[in-house]
Parts: structure tokens; C-alpha cells; sequence
């Protein structure tokens, strides 16, 4: 399938699921006074369910209990709240917690909460499955099942901050999926997340992952959110990046530089390049110094990532010192950049290994 009909395909597998227009977790102060508006109640009642729904996120229209039987029983009947089941719960000797829930239609999606001191990250899904295809990845190799709706996407950050019982300080775009082949969603969960009438976090630790589809990059350099910005990157090789991430590959590398440009001068905000070391693919003399070239005199970040194995790819991680060894050369050409350590490995729960089954 050609690229192009792989995000077309995707545009159109939006759900069909009931919780699509009516999942409150995706609504603004707005909608909910329209709805409450259509139900008859006063205005007071929006900030009433906006309570019940951010503060003490409640799972059930029943434990509103401030609001009339009836008017509970006439939103259990039309509106949800959590649509979501958790099917399976796996736990990492590092304190990372995985779920794999699963949606009202079947389809399901892994989620990550990762404690540190009294932060909490927490590593969401934008689709169940993704039709981007890249080589290294495990959620590539499932294809994609459909994108999630905002309060899909929502709901996951709900699960894991009661499932921890604290609050989650940051969110990342980073499990399964390409959030910009999905990106009014994604856009919407961000901005619920964001709302100080909604989770509050500061969209400086709100980061979006992308693997590269340059117009919704420029698009997502126009919003007016400080959202961070992270691109998968992998290669400054066009050659390689075509070969590793075929779903990207209509947009050139040229292209990106371009945009990641205008992104930087418009926003003045640094992103963040991912880059997975594989051995003998990316992780050469040559690979290094185009990497060098493309970062160079740029205002970006990059986080230098082992390859997570994939079961049944042939693809390996480097040598841990190739890690050091980029790290030091990028470096000294005045470019920032971390080694970042994969959370989660033992429960399959680090960069690349979320399927849509756990086991
Ligand atoms: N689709 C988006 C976000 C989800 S993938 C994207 O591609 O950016 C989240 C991150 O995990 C991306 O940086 C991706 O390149 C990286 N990743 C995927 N498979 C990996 C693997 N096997 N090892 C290490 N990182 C991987
Ligand atoms: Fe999709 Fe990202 Fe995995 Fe590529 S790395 S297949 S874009 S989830």
C-alpha cells in the first residue's frame, strides 16, 4: 500500500464507537453547558459535572450525588464517562506500571504510568495499532485497528492516575500510534489535559511524538500551546529513514529540516529528535556524521534510545558505547543531547514494544 493510501485508510477508520460525540471526558466548560442547557438545568449544573468529572473523577453518573436521581439516570443513559476496560495489569521491577485496555467495540490500547520521586509520566496511545509501518516497531507490525477519540485518549492518563492513587505531572504521546495522522483527537485530549478547568498539566509537559508528517507539523507549530514536540528521526540518510520508516517516506528529510525550522522560529520551543541505535543500520561513522550535519546550527534535542528488541525482527541494539560515542561527537558540534534509559523493558512496556496484546 502506498503511504499516502495508508493515512487516507487511516482518516477513515475513525470509530464508530457510541462514546465518539458523547464521552463527557472530551468535552470543554462549553460543551457541558450545552448540555446541560439541553437537558433542561441550570447553567450551575456544567461546573457541577466539571467537578465530579476533573476533581474527583468519578467513574459513574451515580456517584454525582449532588445532582437529582433523575438527572443522573438521564445522563448514565445518554452520556459516558470512562469506556474502557482494563483487561490486564503488568508491573516492572522499576515501579512502571502497564494496562492494556480495551474499548466498548473491542478494539484495545496499552498505556504506561512511570514514577519518579513524586512525578508521575504517563506514556498514552493515540490509536489502537498504527499503519505507519516502521521496521523497528512493534506496534507497526500489528497494523492499525482505528484511531481513539479524544476522551479515549484521555481516559487512559484517568486510569493511571487511580490506579496509582496520585496525580499525573506529565504526559506523553508516545504508545501506540501516530498522533498526527489522528490530530484534531489528539489536539482535543491535549487541550482537556492542558484546561485548568480540565487536568491542569502544563502543556510544557504535555509531548507529542510524531514520526514525521510534515503538514501537521507545521500545523502544530501554529497552535497557540506551548505543547513540546518530539520527531522520530532514526536517520539523516534518506536512504536508511525510507527503508526503517516507509510510512514517512513521501516527505523527504529536506522537508524536515524545513519544518522543523519554521517550528523552532515560530515557536522559539527546542524539539526533541528520537533516535533508536541499531546496529550496523544507523548507528555507523557515516550515519554520524549526517545526524551531525542535520542538528547542527539548529535549535533541537536529541535522545539517543537502544533499539528495544522486537520479537521476530532482525534488527539489534548497538553496542552501548556507539551511544557514548555519538553522544560525545554531536556534542562537540554544539548539539544537546541525552542517552535515555527505556523504562519498563521486563514487562515489554519500553519505546516500540506495545502491542495490542499483552503477553
Ligand atoms: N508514532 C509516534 C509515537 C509513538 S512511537 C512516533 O513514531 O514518534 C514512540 C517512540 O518509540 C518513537 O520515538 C519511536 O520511534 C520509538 N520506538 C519505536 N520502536 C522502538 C524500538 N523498538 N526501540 C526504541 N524506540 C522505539
Ligand atoms: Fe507507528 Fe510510531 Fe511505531 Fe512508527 S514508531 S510504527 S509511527 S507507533
Amino acid at each position: 500500500m502506498q503511504p499516502q493510501e495508508q493515512v487516507k485508510q487511516q482518516e477513515n477508520q475513525q470509530t464508530s464507537s457510541k462514546s465518539r460525540s458523547r464521552n463527557l471526558l472530551g468535552c470543554t466548560r462549553r460543551d457541558l453547558e450545552a448540555i446541560v442547557k439541553e437537558l433542561g438545568q441550570p447553567a450551575f449544573r456544567a461546573k457541577q459535572l466539571e467537578s465530579w468529572i476533573w476533581d474527583k473523577q468519578v467513574t459513574s453518573f451515580d456517584d454525582m450525588t449532588n445532582l437529582s436521581k433523575q438527572l443522573r439516570s438521564e445522563l448514565t443513559n445518554t452520556y459516558a464517562l470512562r469506556t474502557g476496560t482494563q483487561e490486564a495489569r503488568l508491573t516492572s521491577i522499576d515501579g512502571s506500571r502497564k494496562y492494556l485496555l480495551r474499548f466498548d467495540d473491542g478494539a484495545s490500547v496499552e498505556c504506561v504510568g512511570m514514577p519518579s520521586g513524586n512525578r508521575l509520566a504517563a506514556c498514552v496511545s493515540t490509536q489502537a495499532g498504527c499503519a505507519m509501518g516502521c521496521a523497528f516497531c512493534a506496534t507497526g507490525a500489528s497494523g492499525l485497528t482505528r484511531s481513539l477519540t479524544a476522551a479515549e485518549i484521555v481516559e487512559q492518563v484517568f486510569h493511571i492516575t487511580s490506579d496509582f492513587g496520585s496525580r499525573v505531572t506529565s504526559v506523553v504521546m508516545m504508545g501506540q500510534g501516530e498522533p498526527f495522522v489522528n490530530y484534531d483527537e489528539t489536539l482535543s485530549a491535549l487541550r482537556r489535559l492542558n484546561d485548568p478547568y480540565g487536568m491542569g498539566i502544563g502543556a510544557r509537559h504535555l509531548t507529542v511524538s510524531t514520526c514525521g508528517v510534515i503538514p501537521m507539523i507545521a500545523r502544530f507549530s501554529r497552535e497557540p500551546e506551548q505543547f513540546t514536540l518530539a520527531v522520530s528521526l532514526h536517520s539523516a540518510v534518506q536512504r536508511t529513514r525510507d527503508a526503517l520508516m516507509p510510512g514517512v517516506k513521501r516527505w523527504s528529510l529536506l522537508r524536515l529540516y524545513d519544518v522543523m525550522g519554521e517550528y523552532a522560529d515560530r515557536t522559539g520551543r527546542r524539539p526533541t529528535y528520537e533516535y533508536a541505535l541499531i546496529k550496523g543500520i544507523n548507528d555507523t561513522e557515516e550515519e554520524l556524521s549526517y545526524l551531525c550535519d542535520f542538528c547542527r546550527d539548529t535549535l533541537c534535542h536529541v535522545n539517543l534510545i537502544q533499539l528495544n528488541a522486537v520479537p521476530g525482527s532482525h534488527l539489534e541494539p548497538s553496542n552501548p558505547q556507539r551511544a557514548i560515542d555519538f553522544s560525545r561527537r554531536l556534542q562537540s558540534v554544539g548539539v544537546e543531547t541525552t542517552i535515555r534509559n527505556s523504562r519498563g523493558a521486563d514487562i515489554e512496556a519500553a519505546c516500540g514494544q506495545l502491542r495490542q496484546r499483552l503477553g
